[in-house]
């Protein structure tokens, strides 16, 4: 039966690719890509020439079909995603589910690497043995639930933010008590040439945020409750 690799790749900057990712994917008979262009840019940079086959959130059944029809005649194949470790808030982790109803014992293999949300908290500052990861806020309905619930939660929080609502999400924070006072750090361009840390509460990130022009993309991590507790004794 043959393998199904799942590769991290970098998120910004192509040398965090690990040597283990690397080498896989270079042995492999095909990688499956959610943008073809994003992966191939990777590709070249390392000179490797495969077949990519597509997936994304919305693949049709047959695309998923096809892929399971390649790996039933032998073929080993990566997974990649545009960036970060497959499965984590992208279409990754939904082709697994999808290949495991029909090969319930296809040999899944995962190749760790770059991942943007521990990225950002291995630079925070706050306490992360325990913390909550909450992916993308939703655009519309459910939003402003998505922002009332954090006021509850107790540990290090982490989440996913595109440019066009970096500077709403932080209004929002900053508009609800017991999240407006938390420090928080705001991650923009990790690993990149504009990769900046802005640190303080949701009000002063976003005053920043307005005069520089949110652009690129976010990561947001608030730090415990404990630490407001122990700033107060
Ligand atoms: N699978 C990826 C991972 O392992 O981190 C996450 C994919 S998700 C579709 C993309 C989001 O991750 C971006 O909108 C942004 O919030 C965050 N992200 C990815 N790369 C980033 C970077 N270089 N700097 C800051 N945030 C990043």
């Amino acid at each position: 039966m043959a393998k199904l690799f799942i590769i991290a790749t970098p998120i910004g900057n192509l040398e965090d690719l690990t040597l283990r990712g690397l080498r896989i994917l270079g042995e492999v008979d095909g990688i499956i890509a959610e943008d073809t262009r994003v992966t191939q840019k990777l590709l070249e940079h390392y000179g490797i020439k495969k077949s990519l086959y597509t997936f994304h959130q919305h693949s049709l059944e047959k695309e998923t079909e096809k892929i399971a029809r390649l790996l039933e005649e032998g073929k080993n194949l990566a997974l990649v995603t545009d960036a970060g470790t497959p499965g984590i808030s992208d279409p990754g982790g939904k082709l697994i589910e999808d290949l495991l109803k029909t090969m319930p014992d296809l040999e899944i293999i995962p190749i760790p690497g770059p991942n943007a949300a521990i990225t950002a908290l291995s630079v925070a500052g706050f306490p992360a043995d325990h913390f909550l990861f909450l992916g993308f806020p939703p655009h519309k309905k459910g939003r402003q639930t998505f922002f009332r619930e954090m006021t509850e939660a107790e540990p290090t929080i982490v989440f996913y933010e595109s440019t066009h609502r970096i500077l709403k999400a932080l209004e929002q924070m900053s508009a609800l008590e017991n999240l407006r006072e938390r420090p928080i750090v705001v991650l923009r361009e990790l690993t990149k040439k504009f990769e900046t840390i802005y640190r303080g509460t949701a009000a002063e990130i976003l005053a920043k945020l307005q005069q520089e022009g949110p652009r690129g993309e976010f990561v947001v991590v608030i730090g415990p409750v404990k630490i407001l507790k122990q700033k107060a004794a």
